[in-house]
């Protein structure tokens, strides 16, 4: 072995779901948004001015820090922006955890937090959900240098009031308490007015989900201006030009037309509700869903074998082999054909069916074997 290869920073990186090279494929495994960003962005993108990219973006992404605050309702020195959400966490890792005591979040969660607490190595612990997957607040009223929760939670979908969630936050004012909303707006209340109360929290937001960009890679915090203040002397030590021109004015476009988003997210919403019965009937265990995929196992059928079955077929999912969720699917709402077409190919790995289908068209035929 080489000597160098010793200080080498070595580290078992998060895995995200597959992003296939053809364009047939029913994609249900990375809870992106079936509907297109707002139409403001594709206009603007038409009209790009190409030739400003010759010059630097603005390192205080203003123009989006202030349209993100306009629509929340909070003050500009209340918001970061950064690269998507999963570099809004990552940021506030490096900075709100660093204390010898260990950070909490569960053992079924977002499978990039102990990703990162490895890499920056922070200590950690990761209290076990409960057997119906909530978390027991009783577990994070020890002693830390921090909490992450994702509310709603990934992939258990699973939403934590935020009667519960304030427990914690008061519980805790000693330590940072980040609350990952990536997909509060398919479902929950947010805690974001506790910013107001707590400085100690940070909400984490993404427009990845709801406002369709995951492509684009925006996401953001709010909280004290205490907090936000540190995250960007933390950004500016490591990376003054986070943010592209293009995404700064892609962004605020997405978040000026409120009607486009309010109208995506219940379609997504009905679609998720109805797939979730769609499944129960078929003799699924379905999971209370704030968010926009559903968690599923069902009562005969291992969940790695329909996964397999349904992928030969050209539809994804989400399959996680670890304890405890190892018979479980995630599966993300796509467009109601989309989920049609999954309903149907499932029918079809269960019972006697054959189903025709393509992507993008509606189910051409289902038929006994
Ligand atoms: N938090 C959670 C809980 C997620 O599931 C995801 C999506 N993988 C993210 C954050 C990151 O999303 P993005 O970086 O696209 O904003």
């Amino acid at each position: 072995m080489s000597e160098w290869m010793k200080n080498v920073r070595k580290t078992e990186p998060y895995v995200p779901g597959e992003q296939p090279k053809t364009d047939n494929v029913i994609k249900l495994n990375t809870n992106e948004n079936p509907y297109p960003p707002a139409p403001g962005v594709r206009k603007a993108c038409a009209g790009m001015d190409t030739d400003r990219f010759r010059l630097y973006p603005d390192p205080d992404v203003t123009q989006l820090t202030e349209a993100i605050a306009d629509y929340y309702g909070t003050d500009t020195s209340e918001v970061f922006v950064g690269v998507g959400s999963d570099d809004v966490l990552a940021m506030s890792f490096l900075t709100f955890f660093n204390s010898d005591k260990p950070i909490l979040f569960p053992d079924i969660t977002y499978s990039f937090y102990d990703v990162w607490a490895e890499l920056f190595r922070i200590p950690y612990k990761r209290p076990a959900l409960k057997d119906d997957f909530r978390i027991d607040i009783n577990d994070y009223m020890e002693p830390n240098g921090g909490i992450v929760l994702a509310n709603p939670n990934a992939p258990t979908s699973l939403y934590e009031p935020v009667y519960n969630i304030e427990k914690i936050i008061k519980a805790n004012s000693g330590s940072v308490v980040i609350i990952d909303e990536a997909y509060i707006d398919f479902g929950g209340e947010s805690v974001l007015p506790l910013i107001h109360k707590y400085d100690n929290l940070l909400v984490v937001r993404t427009f990845s989900k709801s406002r369709s960009m995951a492509g684009v890679r925006i996401g953001f915090a709010m909280g004290s201006p205490l907090l936000i203040a540190a995250l960007k002397d933390v950004k500016a030590s490591y990376n003054s030009y986070t943010m592209n021109m293009p995404a700064i004015t892609f962004g605020v476009e997405a978040v000026k037309d409120d009607a486009y988003f309010k109208n995506t997210l219940e379609k997504i919403i009905n679609t998720r509700n109805r797939t979730k019965a769609e499944l129960e009937q078929m003799g699924f265990a379905v999971l209370d869903s704030g968010a926009n995929f559903l968690f599923a196992s069902h009562e005969k059928m291992p969940a790695k074998m329909i996964f397999e079955k349904l992928r030969e077929k050209n539809i994804y999912v989400r399959y996680f082999d670890k304890p405890r969720i190892d018979n479980y699917l995630r599966i993300t709402v796509g467009t109601d054909d989309e989920m049609d077409a999954f309903i149907c190919a499932v029918k079809e790995i269960k019972e006697n069916y054959v189903c025709v289908f393509q992507v993008g068209v509606k189910i051409l035929s289902v038929d006994q074997k």
